[in-house]
């Protein structure tokens, strides 16, 4: 009698277990225009090893259990903490030599988000954005009052010379002699360093064991940026974007257009009011609505079926994604 107890007790617990899904996350480490004529395979290796880490470190977390919500963050520090990326540390510069970061997350499940914009001294801004979200009454905090909350939440701060690289001080100097800003400079010249100088922001989105969504974007801007100017990166339903009814969307590109043009939030109402599927409703967006604005960049996205979009209307991006098998697929140009 014991034993059938037993029995019966431990039927009711597996039932009520909730069932695991499948997991899956994208990453993108920026769009532009790029070519493999400009890149030796050694330097692809390095990129693509880079972004193997990123997702192999966000796969772990939802492996073991973790929310999408900390697989984007801890996978977005990776890249955060990886120079070769416009994002924490080897950040773009503004014309005044300074690195001024902008971040955002975004929980799929609660529709909650965080943001931070502006912030020369959190380590992370990723891990700002999401005490943002998880211990402030706001969406968006910008600048010093910024930095003062994320001390005070006892993150990891910085001198802003931590962010600094000698390849952007470089970047920064071509671009101040070009009198250039940013994706559509209008430069003429392609060599590995010019032409990879204005990408690199960096986003993520997972999706769970639970069937929860979450999306995140983290960058330095636009190279040679005007003091104070904030891009999509931070800003909810430009540059980030999640809702478990639809999708969750990280974009990259010349930011003002992902602005005027609520990218992020465009490609998730596009799934909720015309029905249209992840992948119609990037391509819709990035390379009809915005290309023909002239917008420059690229999208990640991901539906809580783990249907997977990395669609960008540049000649490359950054990119890759992890499915339940734990197998890291990544791409820089458009053929792979
Ligand atoms: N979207 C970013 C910004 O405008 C830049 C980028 O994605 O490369 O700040």
């Amino acid at each position: 009698m014991k034993r059938l107890c037993l029995l019966i007790f431990i039927l009711f617990s597996v039932r009520a277990l909730p069932a695991q899904q499948p997991v899956a996350l994208v990453i993108h480490g920026g769009a532009g225009n790029m070519s493999r004529e400009h890149m030796t395979p050694a330097q692809e290796e390095i990129y693509q090893t880079a972004l193997e880490e990123a997702l192999l470190t966000g796969y772990k977390v939802l492996k073991s259990g973790g929310t999408s919500l900390d697989a984007v963050e801890a996978t977005i520090m990776v890249l955060e903490n990886n120079p070769l990326f416009n994002a924490g540390k080897g950040a773009v510069l503004t014309n005044e030599g300074r690195a001024e970061l902008d971040a955002s997350i975004m929980d799929g499940k609660t529709g909650k988000a965080g943001a931070m914009a502006g912030v020369s001294a959190i380590k992370n801004p990723i891990q700002g954005a999401r005490a943002v979200m998880e211990k402030s009454n706001h969406v968006l905090m910008a600048g010093k009052g910024a930095e003062k909350f994320a001390r005070k939440e006892g993150l990891s701060m910085v001198h802003p010379s931590y962010f600094f690289t000698e390849g952007a001080y470089q970047n920064l100097e071509r671009a101040r002699k070009n009198n250039s800003y940013g994706v559509n400079s209008g430069r003429s010249d392609r060599s590995w360093e010019t032409a990879f100088d204005k990408f690199g922001t960096v986003g993520c989105v997972a999706l769970d064991q639970y069937g929860n969504l979450a999306a995140g974007t983290s960058t330095g801007g636009m190279n040679n940026k005007l003091y104070g100017r904030i891009g999509d990166s931070p800003i909810i339903g430009a540059g980030t974007y999640a809702d478990n009814a639809t999708c969750a969307v990280s974009c990259t590109g010349h930011g003002e257009f992902f602005i005027r043009e609520v990218v992020a939030y465009d490609i998730s109402a596009l799934m909720k009011y015309r029905q249209l599927s992840v992948n119609d409703a990037t391509r819709e967006v990035v390379m009809n609505k915005l290309a023909e604005k002239g917008g420059s960049g690229g999208v990640i996205a991901l539906d809580a079926k783990g249907n997977v979009a990395m669609t960008f209307n540049t000649t490359g991006m950054f990119r890759g994604y992890v499915k339940d098998d734990g197998k890291p697929v990544t791409g820089i140009f458009k053929d792979n």
